[in-house]
């Protein structure tokens, strides 16, 4: 039977989002691709209680997350049922919903029909009563945000979940989507946006700013950008790379110039002492306003190198600014 590692609090630092009673571990552990149903099951299971032994209590999911939709959180729920129940009042688990789910026009988006049936479904696959935090994964331009926000106010009030949150929506749409959780008191507490060092658009919308305004935090997803912030393409970036969306454009400035730049940071870790992977994660994190990284990984040497950012945190004004200039050129 399993048991979790008494020292499992030792030494992932907790971040807490502005005055809320919502916390997340500096690191949380991702299930998009890595876990679902291509992944031996027994590989899935090791990595996932590794994270939790190692203080990971946050556990990312959606409802299209697999690669076959649902099969991450199937996953999940068999890890939970077998190993992680005794632990449910420790664990963060979060769930979205609004990409492709299933045929028809309540597949997607956040109709308050879809995000209903979206979460029912999520907490059947996964074994639980209720989510920490339900997230409208993407912004919806058709339905009302008024449904939206609604629809979510509802879920919190059914005990379905604790808090809310948004993914992918940018600074105009998170400031439009803030003032009406506000006046529904609702606990809204996150955005999930992509970020890392080749993808800084949360900074330059403005979204970061908005964040701090209102005493919400940024969760950052693909930190590593699809493992191009290790060391795996310091010697080139294969043509048909799998890369998502939100860090295409990071690339049309030429691969040979993005691995210049991936080669520049991986000096500058090592004068760190730190892998390329490690620095990556410890800058999102110097910035308060990040609440969490989200990492993917389905190998335990590249969880358990990565988590190793939070040992050195801390970058002198030297750094930042070598980091920016690298970035810029
Ligand atoms: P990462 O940026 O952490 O990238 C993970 C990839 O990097 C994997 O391919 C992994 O390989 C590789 N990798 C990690 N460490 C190393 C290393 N040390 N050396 C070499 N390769 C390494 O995150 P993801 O892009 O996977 O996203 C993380 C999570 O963010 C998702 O699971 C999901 O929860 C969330 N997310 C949210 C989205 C949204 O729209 N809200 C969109 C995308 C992601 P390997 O598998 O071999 O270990």
């Amino acid at each position: 039977m399993y048991q979790a590692d008494e020292t499992r609090y030792e030494n992932m630092p907790v971040r807490r989002v502005a005055d809320t009673g919502f916390m997340l571990p500096a690191v949380s552990f991702g299930l998009w691709r890595n876990l679902g149903d291509q992944q031996p099951y027994a590989n899935s299971r090791e990595v996932m209680l590794k994270a939790f032994d190692n203080g990971i209590f946050s556990f990312d999911n959606a409802s299209n997350y697999g690669p076959s939709n649902g099969s991450a959180e199937e996953t999940f729920g068999r890890v939970f049922e077998q190993d992680l129940k005794p632990y449910r009042n420790e664990l963060v688990v979060t769930t979205k919903a609004g990409f492709h789910m299933w045929p028809g026009p309540y597949g997607e988006f956040s109709s308050r029909k879809t995000l209903m049936n979206a979460l029912e479904l999520s907490l059947k696959r996964m074994h639980l009563d209720y989510v920490d935090v339900f997230y409208m994964h993407r912004f919806d331009p058709h339905t009302s945000l008024e449904e939206q926000v609604e629809t979510l106010d509802l879920m919190v009030k059914q005990g379905k979940t604790l808090y809310v949150g948004v993914s992918n929506f940018d600074a105009e749409q998170t400031a439009a989507i803030t003032k009406l959780f506000k006046e529904h008191h609702t606990p809204f507490v996150v955005n999930q946006s992509s970020y890392n060092m080749i993808n800084r658009s949360v900074e330059e919308d403005g979204l970061l700013d908005v964040l701090r305004a209102n005493k919400l935090g940024m969760v950052a997803y693909g930190p590593l950008a699809e493992g191009l912030l290790t060391d795996k393409y310091l010697g080139g970036i294969p043509a048909d790379l799998p890369i998502h969306w939100s860090n295409k454009l990071s690339l049309d400035q030429g691969s040979d110039k993005v691995v210049g730049k991936l080669n520049a940071l991986n000096d500058l870790a090592k004068d760190r002492g730190q892998s390329l992977a490690q620095m990556a994660l410890a800058w999102l994190l110097h910035d308060a306003v990040v609440a969490s990284v989200v990492i993917g990984a389905s190998h335990v040497d590249h969880l358990l190198g990565n988590i190793k950012a939070v040992e050195n945190l801390t970058f002198t004004p030297d750094e930042i600014a070598h980091i920016d200039t690298i970035l810029n050129a």
